[in-house]
């Protein structure tokens, strides 16, 4: 039995916990806010409940596997629903698609919408994200991966290689679409990954494969309470958890970690040390072992995902054709990559906005809504989200171009709250506030992407900036993959 100290309560963290406990170890976390979650977070006031991050669980099987694997199921404690349509999309010709939840309806709305060409040409992108999939689904995302060496060994043949092309990119794949809408709404699946579709490489079709083949679900009550499940499955495991507890130092001695250092100086050995915080501030910030400075000049050739800008609206009234998720596209998509990836960053002007509105009494008063709206953002840092005035105005500009969008709401705000990037570095340590660690910009990104085992021996990296990346999904994934590394007790 090894003593495992995990350094961060998000949902890597909480999910490493979990399988460690389970198999033997004695597992303590460390958060340094007041609760478990990270960016799975929420704000409940007056009768309304918000998720403040995420708010769409696709693969809802990874979280199935992870409660099977470490107690009762998963469907005994949440409800997990269908969210039907998964999105409605309106363009900026004002044409809307409604994607249904269930893959075989896909063919007819996208009929209906752009016409049988456009949903022919989709179909044909997906097939081949299908056998992308097949590829690395199971190979890349549930293991390991150390570099090249690594996927070269894993591709079965120079074909499978072929068929990655990691320097084709998402856009490249968008050109054969007729209906610039389509190429819209493909380019969007690479800010999934915080990403640019012009760098993107093209893997990232399989994001909207997944979303059609497996669908995209709500977690009724909001999804935060997936995370109270897992948070409530650790500690009947026995995880000890120490919350306002900021580590501050990685030690080690004898050639391997020897465990943590909190703020207050309080010291806590530890055999095996798992970070679920940003990979740029374990490197940065909290190890000082020489034998770190590999992975610390690769995280410097990668590029930091995007950020959000969040408003959170207690809604008075109903709206009378509602829709779970909406993306309201605006008439120039890469003006947003230029404005958070390009020289000058500044928040995006014209912005895409995404709404999710869940049509779910838990979550506001009767006849209310709880609106939770994201756009794109610069990361702290490229823009200073705290100065004066900046976010309140930049909301306003937000509830603005939703109204020109035909979504105006502003008349019917009870209150609102806003996160900026400059929120997300403080409340969860992610530097600069990038959602999914770095990005997938680049041929090379996933590759650079930092391993889960650490040079330096007991140290093991899960989540959102690890390997095999952000969200929901793949940080439960790098959970399993960290907890094979560890091993039993
Ligand atoms: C606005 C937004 C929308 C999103 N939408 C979606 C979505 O719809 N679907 C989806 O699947 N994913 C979405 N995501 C991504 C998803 O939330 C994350 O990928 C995932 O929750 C990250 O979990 P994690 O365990 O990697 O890290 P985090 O949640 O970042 O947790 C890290 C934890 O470490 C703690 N910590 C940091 N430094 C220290 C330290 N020095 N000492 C102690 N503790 C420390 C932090 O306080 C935090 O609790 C969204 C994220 C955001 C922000």
């Amino acid at each position: 039995m090894a003593r495992v100290a995990v350094i961060g309560a998000g949902m890597g963290g909480l999910a490493a916990a979990a399988r460690l406990a389970r198999s033997g170890h004695e597992v303590t976390v460390y958060e340094q806010a007041a609760e478990h979650g990270g960016k799975l977070g929420t704000l409940r006031r007056n009768g309304f409940t918000f998720d403040t991050g995420p708010s769409l669980l696709t693969l809802p099987h990874v979280y199935r596997d992870l409660f099977a694997a470490t107690g009762a199921p998963l469907d005994d404690l949440v409800e997990i629903v269908a969210v039907e349509p998964t999105c409605r999309y309106r363009f900026p010709d004002g044409s809307e698609l409604d994607m249904p939840h269930a893959e075989d309806q896909a063919e007819a709305a996208l009929t209906d919408a752009f016409g049988p060409e456009a949903a022919r040409q989709w179909r044909g992108m997906l097939t081949e994200a299908e056998r992308l999939w097949e590829l690395v689904g199971d190979p890349v995302l549930q293991n390991p991966l150390g570099g090249v060496g690594d996927l070269l060994r894993r591709s079965a043949s120079v074909r499978d290689l072929v068929a990655i092309a990691p320097w084709r990119t998402l856009r490249g794949v968008g050109r054969r679409f007729s209906d610039p809408r389509l190429r819209m709404l493909l380019d969007r699946y690479a800010t999934y990954s915080g990403s640019d579709p012009r760098r993107t490489p093209a893997l990232m079709t399989v994001v909207p494969f997944i979303e059609q083949r497996f669908g995209g679900w709500y977690v009724r009550g909001g999804l935060r309470r997936l995370g109270d499940a897992l948070f409530e499955r650790c500690t009947e495991l026995g995880v000890g958890f120490r919350f306002h507890a900021k580590v501050t130092a990685v030690e080690t001695g004898g050639g391997r970690v020897t465990g943590v250092v909190l703020r207050d100086g309080e010291r806590r050995p530890a055999d095996v040390i798992v970070s679920d915080v940003d990979a740029e501030h374990l490197y940065g910030d909290l190890l000082t072992d020489r034998r770190a400075d590999r992975p610390r000049r690769t995280l410097r050739k990668t590029q930091p995902s995007l950020s959000g800008f969040v408003l959170l609206l207690a809604l008075r009234g109903r709206t009378p054709d509602p829709a779970h998720h909406r993306v309201l596209f605006p008439a120039d998509y890469d003006d947003e990559f230029d404005s958070i990836f390009g020289r000058r960053p500044r928040p995006v002007p014209d912005p895409t906005v995404y709404v999710c509105a869940p049509d779910d009494p838990a979550v506001a008063p009767e006849g209310d809504e709880a609106w939770f709206v994201l756009v794109n953002a610069p990361r702290q840092g490229d823009v200073d989200w705290t100065a004066p005035g900046l976010a309140d105005s930049y909301a306003d500009r937000v509830l603005r171009v939703m109204a020109e969008r035909g979504l105006d709401v502003r008349d019917r705000v009870r209150w609102r709250e806003i996160r900026t990037p400059a929120d997300w570095a403080r409340d969860t340590g992610a530097v600069g506030g990038s959602i999914y660690g770095s990005s997938s910009n680049g041929p090379r990104a996933a590759l650079l992407r930092p391993a889960n085992r650490s040079p330096v021996p007991g140290l093991f990296l899960v989540g959102g900036s690890a390997h095999p990346g952000g969200g929901l999904p793949l940080v439960a994934m790098s959970a399993r993959i960290v907890a094979q590394l560890v091993g039993p007790a």
